[in-house]
């Protein structure tokens, strides 16, 4: 699977500004093979081998397009068809998406490499802190080595960006061989899966009763939107409006940091804790429910948070199984009654069968339940997560983790 490993990098004034200077052209570059692409016969669409051709012809024509590596190049083309192909998927999923739009200065903020006679890694600068990079056509830098650089020979593609801060970054893509095998479905104790049912009131709440809560971040908040009205304050384009854009992209970034510390904490948690967790499958959810406007922030923060946690799971050998979301608060964990219920009511209380839990324990529990015999079906009668199923069936009070080791053994 690919790791990208992310660097803080140091560059020169020199080589800072050639880079800088490399991207808005590559950003032009990248403009041009849009326009031409939108520009073409419906039937006649240029692929990105195409345009690699045709970028060719525009160099001549342009001479500065050819300053910067023609191979980055190539590149910025390949990332425009990849989009297009994203914009295309996101089309056949029924959401209402536009075109590629142009970029202007600033919206296009790094440069990508993948072939390893573009780039050079020095570990040998004297310094443990410091590894050196170079890039072709833009020379060589630093970056800070808070973890293992990896040698050239083993970096797939290297990206380097400038984020709005003014900070440049590096990012190694790897390829990580030896992750752990994910067991055996066959191997799994019910015991070790759990159902995560991403809440409103909590962040995460699992079918083991454990509930985290957001993330307090309403002082980073007041902070951002603080610098941001003393930004207003400034002559746009002074000095200091300058400096004071810095200090909002800071105070974002903060905010954005804190998000992933927490993402990342959470998630490697569920990852080392359990084998299985089962999810509810968001990329449904939104279209389910509507996505409203002041929803759209959390659905978003949870696609990250999903997509932290399948990443981390390949790492870990974990099993991450998304689940159809269409009921899993509405439904009883125990009888499998459906019973609408208004947002605010915290609690389910089955009107069938009298059950009662927190309504997103239940929700959990079903999750979990749902995970299971997505994972289970088609397995062999003798794994234990089909063993405990049939007993499962007509007892759904047995979902939990934990209750479902005593439903599958031979007490219950
Ligand atoms: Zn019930």
């Amino acid at each position: 699977m690919k790791h990208t490993l992310r660097f803080r990098a140091y560059l020169s004034d020199d080589v800072a500004s050639e880079a800088w200077r490399h991207i808005n052209i590559l950003r032009q570059i990248r403009n041009h093979a849009v326009r031409d692409y939108y520009g073409s016969d419906y039937n006649d669409t240029p692929s990105a081998y195409d345009q690699h051709g045709t970028l060719k012809d525009w160099t001549d024509q342009w001479p500065t397009f050819a300053e910067p590596s023609q191979h980055a190049a190539q590149q910025a083309i390949t990332q425009i068809h990849s989009d297009l192909e994203t914009l295309e998927k996101r089309r056949d999923e029924g959401y209402n998406c536009g075109r590629l739009q142009w970029q202007g200065a600033g919206e296009f903020r790094s440069v990508s490499y993948n072939q390893s006679s573009r780039f050079n890694v020095d570990h040998n600068t004297g310094d443990d802190r410091f590894a050196r990079l170079r890039l072709e056509k833009i020379g060589w830098f630093n970056i800070r080595a808070e973890r293992d650089v990896p040698p050239a020979d083993d970096i797939d593609e290297v990206i380097l960006k400038k984020e709005t801060t003014g900070e440049w970054y590096v990012s190694l893509v790897t390829t990580v061989e030896d992750t752990p095998e994910k067991p055996p479905l066959s191997e799994i104790d019910p015991e070790d899966c759990v159902g995560v049912d991403l809440g409103i009131t909590s962040y995460i709440h699992t079918s083991d009763n454990l509930s985290v809560d957001t993330l307090d971040l309403s002082d980073e908040y007041d902070r951002y939107a603080r610098e941001q009205r003393k930004l207003t304050r400034k002559e746009q384009g002074s000095a200091n409006w300058k400096k004071q854009r810095q200090k909002v992209a800071q105070a974002k970034r903060k905010i954005k940091r804190k998000v992933r510390d927490y993402q990342h904490k959470l998630t490697t948690w569920l990852v080392t804790e359990y084998d299985v967790v089962a999810v509810e499958d968001l990329d449904v959810k939104p279209m389910l429910e509507g996505s409203q406007s002041a929803k759209n922030k959390q659905d978003a923060a949870w696609s990250r948070f999903l997509e932290l946690l399948e990443y981390k799971a390949d790492l870990h050998g974990t099993h991450v199984v998304d689940v159809e979301p269409a009921g899993t608060t509405k439904e009883c964990a125990v009888c499998g009654v459906e019973t609408a219920k208004p947002i605010w009511v915290r609690e389910h209380s089955c009107p069938a069968c009298g059950h009662t839990d927190d309504r997103d324990l239940n929700a959990a529990k079903n999750i979990l339940y749902r995970g299971l015999k997505q994972l289970g079906a088609g397995r062999s009668e003798s794994t234990p997560v089909q063993t405990a199923l049939p007993t499962l069936t007509p007892h759904r009070e047995e979902v939990g983790a934990k209750r479902v080791v005593e439903a599958g053994s031979p007490e219950a």
